[in-house]
């Protein structure tokens, strides 16, 4: 079973695993092992460089120290 990937439109070998995938929902998107992990490099960098532009939780954290009279 061949698979044409939509990114680089490269015929791939799917594994034992996704093919089985693919039959049963042969109308998803396919991706090749290469570009899926490029993408995922290209999102890990993006969510790391969100998560540097904004303090984690910050609206949540109220500061403790108000109620201090
Ligand atoms: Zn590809």
């Amino acid at each position: 079973m061949k698979v044409i990937c939509i990114l680089c439109d490269r015929p791939f070998q799917p594994d034992k695993f996704t093919e089985k995938k693919i039959k049963k929902h042969p109308h998803r998107i396919q991706i090749c092992p290469g570009c899926h992990q490029r993408i995922t490099e290209q999102a890990t960098r993006r969510k790391r460089q969100t998560a540097l532009s904004t303090p984690f939780h910050a609206a949540d954290l109220k500061p403790d120290q108000s109620s201090k009279d």
